[in-house]
């Protein structure tokens, strides 16, 4: 059986380019990127080549690019070390947030006594920013907002531009979880005034194990993690060179590709609300999914209009790899926060979400299978619903 990965929000496949550069630096480099010898600067100098070319593609300088593991080290250090370096008082956050952000900041309310204030999104999953602005302005704490840039369930973008500029007005430093945008979409922190950002390779084609925070230099933030000088002290630890490497290798490929990956992935995600809408009565789009301007063109997070808690299982059984957003109201799985704020309680009762998520390399096909799959289940759904009911 053909296998069909319509799961990319979750993680991506290596490329073939990845794979190989980082196979050519295990076997070339092994050198410890802090030794002297040739060996160690080596390795050093491929760390630095990365970390410019991440800074071309994001404006700023390569001092303010810090590699870490992942984008969680990547937000629980910059929330974290906001409270216990920069005397961060009051957490400006919302109930979209990954659980990665939103458990950095509960836990900095349970062992430091931040005052945590959570923006309830309307059912689109929007935030209000007058309301915003109005909080912002309510209070003489020392305040970090952490607010998302693409949420990774319904793919809703949010304006961090503004947020940013409202944030500045106000004194108030702001970090943007951008895992879900990072190297698919222009992003340029000159014109973002944001003091921090995070980003995870394995997003988009590179490897797991390695990612980044943006840190602004005048922020005067420092690491959790102590040890060595490495990243100028920031995250102790020799680095991960040959992830290091395959990242750079996938963001070259994204920002070469960029326009054509748009324009593809655009298409298959136009044809998939197309096709679901004809097929599938009943069925709706969840938050901004479905629309193109305010949605991670890589997202699309459905409702399907009945309830089918092992729906994902289901599709897996025939092939197809998908995330169900565990919006299900029973069993063990919890409900998830961000479907429990975009959804009704009947929603919630009789409906099942599905994330479906797309990259350069699906295909209309792919679509195809699914909805078929789907069909197919739903048909033996009902058929097994109605025997139970007459039982
Ligand atoms: N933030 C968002 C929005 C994500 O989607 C994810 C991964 O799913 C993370 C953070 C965590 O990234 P990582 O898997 O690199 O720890």
């Amino acid at each position: 059986m053909d296998k069909i990965y319509l799961d990319n929000a979750a993680t991506t496949a290596l490329s073939e380019e990845v794979i190989d550069a980082m196979i050519d630096t295990m076997k070339t480099n092994f050198g410890n990127p802090s030794s002297t010898h040739s060996f160690g600067q080596e390795a050093k100098i491929l760390i630095e080549n990365v970390r410019r070319q991440i800074a071309d593609y994001l404006h700023v300088t390569p001092a303010e690019i810090i590699f870490t593991s992942c984008g969680t080290e990547s937000n629980n250090m910059i929330i974290k070390s906001s409270v216990e370096h920069l005397g961060v008082e009051r957490i400006i956050t919302s109930p979209m947030e990954h659980k990665c952000v939103s458990e950095s900041t509960l836990d900095m309310k349970n062992r430091k006594g931040v005052e945590v204030v959570y923006m309830r999104p309307d059912e689109k999953g929007d935030l209000d920013l007058d309301k915003f602005e109005e909080i912002l302005k309510s209070s003489d704490k020392k305040t970090l907002v952490t607010l998302m840039h693409a949420n990774n369930e319904i793919g809703n973008l949010y304006d961090i531009k503004r947020i940013a500029e409202l944030c500045k007005e106000n004194n108030v430093l702001f970090h943007s979880d951008t895992v879900q945008t990072m190297a698919h979409m222009d992003l340029d922190f000159s014109a973002i005034p944001l003091d921090f950002a995070s980003c995870s390779a394995h997003k988009f084609h590179g490897p797991k194990g390695i990612g980044f925070a943006f840190i602004r230099k005048s922020s005067g933030l420092k690491g959790i993690i102590t040890g060595g000088p490495q990243e100028r002290s920031l995250r102790a630890g020799t680095e991960n060179v040959c992830g290091i490497v395959g990242l750079g290798k996938a963001l070259e490929l994204s920002l070469q590709n960029m326009v054509s990956y748009v324009n593809h992935i655009r298409e298959i995600k136009d044809y998939a609300i197309e096709r679901l809408t004809a097929e599938i009565p009943g069925i709706k789009f969840n938050g901004r999914s479905a629309e193109q301007e305010n949605s991670l063109y890589t997202l699309l997070s459905v409702l399907l209009p009945y309830k089918d808690p092992l729906i994902s299982l289901q599709l897996d059984m025939k092939g197809i790899a998908i995330s169900q957003g565990s919006a299900c109201s029973s069993g063990a799985a919890k409900p998830s926060m961000v479907m429990m704020m975009v959804l009704s309680d009947e929603e919630m009762d009789n409906c099942t979400p599905l994330r479906i998520s797309f990259s350069h390399m699906n295909t209309k096909a792919d679509v195809d299978a699914l909805v078929k799959a789907i069909k197919e289940i739903s048909a033996e759904f009902v058929i097994e619903k109605t025997n139970i009911e007459h039982r």
